[in-house]
């Protein structure tokens, strides 16, 4: 049989050493965050009590290129370059003439593409003498990532994890406490904001993030990290895409005709599509750009754009973005973390100036492709980027019918092999699909502050 090449590998001297802010090569700005009392734009002194300047300074910048720095790059090199993959078993059982190519972060440490964004974060935390970190976590990702972080550079780490997932998920616990960290349920009783939900209560992100800001805010050595949804985070997964770009050109493309990945906050979809984004403002390229959300939780197709807290107790600054109400509770899907009620403020914007599009799957429809994707591919996906892979496979099989050849970039940023209830629910035909009525959609609607 003839020889096909099946990942796409740089050398460690080819990572990239700058991360990509896309913001100078949009149109128009994204509109600012407003201050949750006075609604005027937050100034840097306004974030201070959360993140050190220099996080802040990457939130507001409105230079093209951030240098990585070299403790940064150091530590990425322990999986990045991670690897580009051309799907061709899986092409072959769909019959497609489409060529998939995916991005593979679940070779990080955490599993995701998480410690993008989690060791920039301890560092500039670390190097600004902060002692310990607060955050959330929803499907455990995020825990585990910046509890490894933590770890090399010295930090503590407490992890409020929703309800639902630290009881579905025990082995996310544990891995955060391999790593050093400390993990509370979220609603806690050790917060304000965990005690205005009964105890038990399934949780969800936006109340977890009420939790941790509300222990950062109580001391100078402390700050949180937010996992997903800011301008910096999204600025440090830009990686992926810059490695898939240099991937791409080895694997002989002239570029992607579409690109898809996952949306919850937006993070590992905006590191990869940034760059291409990039590409496309330039005229060097024109891929579709397209996000694909759970349909129980479906802020980007059907929530609306407005200004809404990033978290359940208004304890965050307010932010424009598509949102489906912060007090908004999705259904316990398998995916959680796509369980957050509004989307980052960029890609959002992105998304209003119709430089990308936006669909959305049911759950048992993304599990079916996980299941086609592992007995083809070898790799048992993460449920998030399940969604992903619906789409691709969706995409691929309308190929089949067009017959047009289309280079689709995914990205599976994560593996999940410690989220196998999902799976087990699934094999056993025990998984249902949710949806989201109109009524639930305009209660949660309602809760949202009406500002510009
Ligand atoms: C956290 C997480 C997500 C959702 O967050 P984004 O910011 O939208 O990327 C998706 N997939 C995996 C594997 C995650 O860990």
């Amino acid at each position: 049989m003839a020889v096909r090449q099946h990942k796409y590998l740089l050398d460690e001297s080819e990572m990239p050493t700058r991360w990509y802010n896309v913001v100078p090569d949009l149109p128009t700005p994204p509109p600012p965050p407003l201050h949750p009392g006075t609604h005027q734009p937050v100034g840097p002194d306004d974030l201070a009590g959360l993140f050190p300047m220099e996080l802040i300074a990457q939130e507001v910048s409105t230079e093209r290129y951030i240098d990585i720095p070299d403790e940064v790059q150091d530590v990425y090199r322990l999986w990045r370059p991670s690897p580009l993959f051309r799907a061709h078993r899986l092409e072959q059982a769909l019959g497609t003439p489409a060529r998939i190519y995916y991005k593979y972060e679940g070779v990080s440490p955490a599993g995701s593409h998480k410690p993008n964004t989690a060791v920039p974060r301890v560092y500039y935390n670390a190097k600004a003498g902060v002692k310990k970190l607060t955050t959330e976590t929803g499907a455990g990702q995020w825990g585990t990532a910046l509890a490894f972080a933590c770890s090399l550079f010295g930090l503590e780490c407490e992890v409020w994890q929703v309800g639902g997932s630290y009881d579905a998920k025990p082995y996310r616990r544990t891995v955060i406490e391999t790593f050093g960290g400390t993990v509370h349920r979220s609603p806690s009783r050790l917060t304000a904001s965990g005690r205005a939900f009964p105890e038990g209560h399934s949780g969800s992100l936006g109340i977890a993030i009420s939790e941790a800001v509300e222990v950062a805010a109580q001391s100078p050595e402390i700050k949180y990290a937010l996992g997903s949804v800011l301008n910096h985070v999204l600025l440090h997964q830009t990686v992926i895409g810059e490695e898939a770009l240099l991937q791409l050109a080895k694997a002989g493309e002239d570029g992607a005709d579409l690109i898809i990945g996952c949306t919850g906050g937006g993070s590992n979809f905006g590191g990869l599509a940034f760059p291409f984004l990039r590409e496309k403002l330039a005229g060097r390229m024109s891929p579709e750009i397209r996000a694909v959300e759970p349909a129980s939780c479906p802020s980007l197709t059907r929530g609306e754009y407005r200004y809404d807290f990033g978290d359940t107790a208004g304890l965050t600054p307010l932010m424009k973005m598509h949102t489906l109400g912060h007090d908004f509770v999705p259904d316990p899907i398998h995916a959680g973390g796509l369980r957050y009620h509004g989307m980052a403020p960029l890609i959002s914007h992105v998304y209003e100036l119709g430089l990308m599009e936006a669909v959305s799957v049911e759950q048992t429809e993304c599990f079916s492709a996980a299941l086609q994707f592992a007995r083809t591919e070898g790799i048992v996906p993460a449920p998030e980027p399940t969604h992903a892979l619906a789409e691709t496979i969706a995409e691929a099989l309308r190929c089949k019918e067009s017959g047009q050849e289309k280079v689709i970039v995914t990205a599976l940023c994560g593996h999940g092999l410690l989220d196998l209830a999902a799976y087990d629910a699934y094999l056993r035909g025990q998984m249902v699909d949710s949806g989201l009525s109109d009524q639930d959609l305009a209660r949660a609607l309602a809760a949202v502050p009406v500002l510009g």
